[in-house]
C-alpha cells in the first residue's frame, strides 16, 4: 500500500508503489534531520576511528559532535593536499577513509592550475543511485505521464588517467556513467533515455554527440522531456545540431550512417535502429532550414514538457539563451551535487528558476554550516568561526558548505555559499548564491581573481618589446556565443605610438593568456569544445576612469573603489563595448592533455 507524504498529499499520489517508498524515505529522512545527521556523524567516525587523519587529531573513538567539533580543524583542499598526494602515489593505508579509496574523483574546481583530487570510496556510488532515484518519483508528482515517453538527455564521458601510484582519476560523472549502477541498471518506465549506453560511453565526444542527436531525431515523438546536467551542456547539443543537421537528416533519410562514426559498437547499435525514413528526414530538415531557430526544440521534439539542466548558480546566464531555443518551456532543476558529496534535491523541480531551493539530504554526509559574512575578508584570529549544524540554520542568512563524508573529508569547506529559504520538515532549504572566488566560468571551469591576474600578467610580457604595458583590465563571460568564451578588456598605455602592437601580437596575447589558465578551462577549449577562444578587446585609453565615475555616480566610495576584475552588469557592458577599439580572438588552441602537470 502506498504510503501517502506531505509531499504527495499536496500534490496527488505517487505515480506508483516504488515512488511511494522513495517519497516516503524523503519524508521520514527530512522529518528526523538532526537524529539522522548525529547517525551519519557516529557512522563516519567510528568506521574511520583508526585512520591516521582521526587519530592524529585525538579523537580516541569519540563519535559525538561536541567533541568532534573541538578537535577537527575546518579545512579547505589545499591543507589536504599531504594526504592526497601520498594516496595518489600509492600509499594505501588508512590515511583519511577505514575503506580502501577506490578511485580519485577530478574536481572542476583547481588547485595550482590543476583540477583537485577527490578520494572516494565504493559505497559511495551506492549513495549516488539513491539520491539519483529520488528525482523522478518528486518530478512524477508534478508531471504526469512520463512513463508514456522517453527522455533525451546528453550525457557524457571523459578521458580519464591514473595516478602515480595507480588510482584512476575522472570526473565524477564518467565514475557514474561506467559504474554497473548506470550500465545494467534496471528498466523503470519512467526513467527511459533515447541515448544508448553504447553512445554516452562512447569516448569520442563527436561520435557521442553525434549518436546522441541522430537517436534523439529519430525517435522525436516519444521525447517528452530533453536535458543535459548543465545548461552550457545543452546549448552545446543545439549548436552541434545547428553544424550537422545537414548530415543527420541524410542519414535519416537514406538509412546509411555517417561513415565518420567509426566505433564498433555504437555503429552496431545504430546500424540496428537506423532505417530510411524520408518523411522524418524532411520534417527535421524544414525545421532546420529555416534562419529562425527560436523555439527549435519544442518544433522537433513536439512533446517536451520541460527542460532538465542545472541554471542555477552560474549556470543563470544562460536562461534566456535557453528560453530561445526552447519557446520558454518550464526549467527543472533537480539535484544539488559535487565531486565531494552528493548534497540534495529540489522538491519543487518545476518551479521558476530564481526560486529553485535544494533540500539537503541528511542521510547523504555530516552538514555544519559557517555563517558567510558578505563583504567580510576572513574572521578575526581569536575568535574562531562557530559553525551551525543543519537544523539550526536560518532563514534569510547565508552560508558556506562544511561536510564530513563518508569518503574520509572531515570538516570541509565546498566553497559554495548557500543562503536558507525556508524548511522541508526539518531539513533546510537552501538557494544556490554563488561558488566562492570564482571570477569566470562557462562549463565547468572556474577561473579565480588570482588566475585571471596571472594570466594577464603573462600575455602582457608579449607587449614589453612594443612598448606598451596593460594599464587596466577588466573579464566578461559572453555566453551569447555558443560556446561561450571569456571577453577580457584591455587598456594599453603604450610609449611608442609608431611601434604598437598589431593584431597578430594581440591574437597571440590571447593564446597566452589561455595557456595560462588552468586545465579544467584548457580542456573545455580543447577536448570538449564547451569554451570558444578567449578574446581580447583593447578600450579606448581613459575608459576605466570612466568606469569608477560611473561607479561613483552609483553610490561607491572613492577611497575604496577597486576595479572589478569580472563584469555583468549591462549599463558598464554598453560602457566599455563602446570604447572599444580593436578586438582579437585567440589564434590556436591552448596545450591539454588528461595528463597532470605535476
Ligand atoms: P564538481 O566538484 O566539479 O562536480 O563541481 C561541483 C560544484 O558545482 C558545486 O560545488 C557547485 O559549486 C556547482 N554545482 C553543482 N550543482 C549545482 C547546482 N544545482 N546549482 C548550482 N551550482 C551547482
Amino acid at each position: 500500500m502506498a504510503v501517502d507524504s506531505p509531499l504527495s498529499s499536496q500534490l496527488g499520489p505517487p505515480a506508483c508503489e516504488r515512488d511511494a517508498k522513495a517519497l516516503h524515505f524523503i519524508e521520514e529522512t527530512t522529518s528526523h534531520a538532526d537524529s539522522v545527521q548525529d547517525r551519519v556523524l557516529t557512522e563516519i567516525l567510528t568506521r574511520n576511528s583508526q585512520t591516521e587523519y582521526l587519530t592524529r587529531f585525538k579523537l580516541n573513538g569519540a563519535t559525538d559532535r561536541e567533541t568532534f567539533k573541538s578537535k577537527l580543524p575546518i579545512i579547505t583542499y589545499e591543507d589536504l593536499q599531504p594526504e592526497i598526494h601520498r594516496i595518489a602515489n600509492g600509499d594505501r593505508s588508512a590515511i583519511l577513509s577505514a575503506h580502501p579509496i577506490s578511485e580519485f574523483l577530478t574536481s572542476s574546481g583547481t588547485s595550482a592550475g590543476e583540477r583537485k583530487l577527490m578520494p572516494t570510496i565504493k559505497e559511495e556510488l551506492d549513495r549516488r543511485r539513491l539520491l539519483y532515484s529520488l528525482l523522478m518519483p518528486v518530478m512524477n508528482l508534478y508531471v504526469p505521464g512520463l512513463e508514456r515517453g522517453k527522455g533525451l538527455y546528453f550525457l557524457f564521458v571523459k578521458s580519464e588517467t591514473r595516478t602515480p601510484g595507480g588510482l584512476l582519476a575522472r570526473p565524477v560523472l564518467t565514475s557514474y556513467y561506467k559504474s554497473d549502477h548506470f550500465k545494467t541498471r534496471p528498466y523503470d518506465p519512467y526513467n527511459v533515455y533515447t541515448s544508448p549506453n553504447e553512445a554516452i560511453l562512447c569516448p569520442d565526444s563527436f561520435q557521442s554527440m553525434y549518436a546522441q542527436m541522430l537517436c534523439g531525431l529519430l525517435q522525436r515523438q516519444q521525447v517528452l522531456r530533453v536535458g543535459a546536467v548543465f545548461a552550457s551542456g545543452l546549448l552545446r547539443a543545439i549548436r552541434f545540431l545547428q553544424l550537422n543537421w545537414r548530415q543527420l537528416t541524410q542519414d535519416i533519410e537514406t538509412g546509411a550512417l555517417n561513415p565518420k562514426l567509426t566505433d564498433t559498437s555504437l555503429r552496431e547499435y545504430m546500424d540496428k535502429i537506423l532505417k530510411p525514413n524520408p518523411e522524418l528526414a524532411e520534417c527535421v530538415r524544414h525545421e532546420c532550414s529555416k534562419d529562425n531557430w527560436e523555439g527549435i526544440i519544442a518544433r522537433i521534439w513536439q512533446n517536451t514538457k520541460y527542460l532538465d539542466v542545472i541554471v542555477t548558480g552560474a549556470m543563470a546566464q544562460y536562461i534566456p539563451t535557453l528560453d530561445y531555443y526552447s519557446g520558454g518551456l518550464p526549467l527543472a532543476c533537480t539535484m544539488y551535487a559535487s565531486s565531494e558529496c552528493y548534497f540534495g534535491l529540489n522538491l519543487n523541480p518545476m518551479c521558476k528558476p530564481s526560486q529553485v531551493s535544494y533540500t539537503i539530504m541528511p542521510n547523504m554526509a555530516y552538514f555544519e554550516f559557517l555563517p558567510h559574512e558578505p563583504d567580510s575578508f576572513g574572521f578575526p584570529c581569536d575568535s574562531p568561526p562557530k559553525l551551525v549544524d543543519l537544523v539550526d540554520v536560518e532563514v534569510g542568512k547565508e552560508y558556506e558548505l562544511v561536510i564530513t563524508t563518508y569518503a574520509g573529508l572531515y570538516r570541509y569547506r565546498v566553497g559554495d555559499i548557500l543562503r536558507v529559504t525556508g524548511f522541508h520538515n526539518s531539513a533546510p532549504q537552501f538557494h544556490f548564491v554563488r561558488r566562492k572566488n570564482v571570477l569566470l566560468s562557462i562549463d565547468s571551469d572556474k577561473t579565480d581573481e588570482a588566475e585571471l591576474q596571472k594570466a594577464v600578467e603573462n600575455a602582457s610580457r608579449l607587449l614589453r618589446e612594443f612598448n606598451t604595458s596593460v594599464v587596466e583590465y577588466t573579464s566578461y563571460a559572453d555566453t551569447r556565443t555558443i560556446p561561450g568564451h571569456y571577453v577580457i578588456y584591455w587598456e594599453l598605455l603604450g610609449k611608442d605610438s609608431a611601434n604598437s602592437p598589431t593584431d597578430e601580437v594581440l591574437k597571440q596575447c590571447c593564446l597566452a593568456m589561455e595557456e595560462s589558465l588552468n586545465s579544467v578551462y584548457r580542456q573545455g577549449r580543447v577536448a570538449d569544445n564547451s569554451i570558444g577562444p578567449l578574446e581580447i578587446r583593447v578600450v579606448k585609453n581613459g575608459t576605466f576612469e570612466e568606469l569608477m565615475d560611473y561607479a561613483i555616480s552609483r553610490g561607491a566610495s572613492i577611497n575604496q573603489y577597486k576595479v572589478p576584475r569580472c563584469v555583468n552588469f549591462t549599463p558598464i557592458m554598453e560602457l566599455l563595448d563602446s570604447r572599444v577599439v580593436s578586438s582579437h580572438f585567440s589564434p590556436a588552441s591552448p596545450h591539454w592533455t588528461p595528463e597532470r602537470r605535476r
